[in-house]
């Protein structure tokens, strides 16, 4: 057996039965809330923060939730931990309610490990698959050690109220950027993407799959990437702020120019963590503010 193979039987031993049980026949909720049309059953409204934490060339962002809930979608690269904890903890949190590793690349779970060992933590989902790199078996590790069960992130789970997966759609992919969770919260009319690194394919899928991808505010997939954020989808979704996770200089020359210019056609603000730092958004259900770390670029 080769080391993903091994990950990959870890993996699913620390899934749940409950969870793949909850898989079986689970349809998409909240379909048709969008900020543009009067929403069906309102959900979750009251105030809300989501910040978005500059962790350099990586993805963090912390949610508190209307009802005190609160998640954490990813932790960075691992010398992020640092920065991810005191943004946390200076909030008052020693618990996370539901932690979600989007897809386990090292910019995303970098620094989850020590997360997980400093706070409390309620669920943890990771979506059905598995690298071989010493980050991920780390993480895997102290998952185990803590006796946290994984959950499964795919597709038309509800995490709470408000809050559910619209992708991974499919069981399969080539690239494992596409596996990446994608996370739609909606609280009152106000809607929140969270596309992770899923790129054209998962976007495709998302759409071709019925979702509503309206959203106010959109973490931008795969920092910015060319491979993401397909002209359909942009377009689709008619942000009001599109949000790029990323660090200053990185070799990857993230974001993609083409793709910064597509979200500003699309009448999207553009905000990127490199230039104005941590992001935080504050929703009241109708309207939605947003505070900036640093003004520069703006
Ligand atoms: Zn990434």
């Amino acid at each position: 057996m080769n080391r993903r193979t091994i990950y990959a039987a870890i993996l699913n031993l620390l899934m749940t039965a409950s969870a793949l049980f909850s898989l079986s026949g689970c349809a998409p909720v909240h379909m048709n809330i969008g900020q543009n049309s009067a929403p069906q059953n309102v959900v979750n409204t009251g105030e809300m923060t989501v910040t978005f934490i500059d962790v350099g060339q990586g993805d963090s962002a912390f949610i508190e939730l209307p009802g005190g809930k609160t998640i954490l979608i990813d932790a960075g690269v691992s010398d992020s931990a640092d920065k991810i904890y005191s943004v946390i903890s200076s909030k008052g949190y020693k618990k996370i309610d539901i932690v979600v590793a989007t897809h386990p690349h090292a910019d995303h779970i970098g620094a989850m490990k020590d997360i997980i060992s400093w706070f409390e933590i309620g669920d943890i989902y990771m979506p059905r698959v598995s690298t071989n790199t010493k980050t991920y078996e780390k993480l895997l590790e102290e998952i185990a050690s803590q006796g946290l069960k994984i959950k499964t992130a795919k597709a038309g789970v509800t995490i709470c109220e408000g809050v559910d997966m619209i992708a991974p759609v499919s069981d399969e992919y080539e690239d494992l950027n596409d596996y990446s969770a994608v996370i739609r919260i909606v609280n009152g009319n106000n809607v929140f993407l969270f596309m992770g690194d899923a790129e054209t394919e998962s976007e495709n899928e998302i759409m071709n799959a019925g979702y509503d991808v309206r959203a106010d505010v959109i973490k931008v997939g795969h920092h910015g990437s060319s491979t993401s954020s397909g002209k359909k989808f942009v377009s689709s979704v008619g942000a009001k702020y599109a949000v790029f996770s990323l660090g200053e200089g990185n070799s990857y020359n993230h974001p993609h120019k083409s793709v910064v210019d597509r979200w500003e056609a699309s009448g999207a603000r553009i905000l990127r963590t490199d230039k104005q730092g941590d992001i935080i958004f504050i929703s009241d259900g109708t309207d939605i503010n947003v505070k900036c770390e640093k003004q520069e670029g703006e």
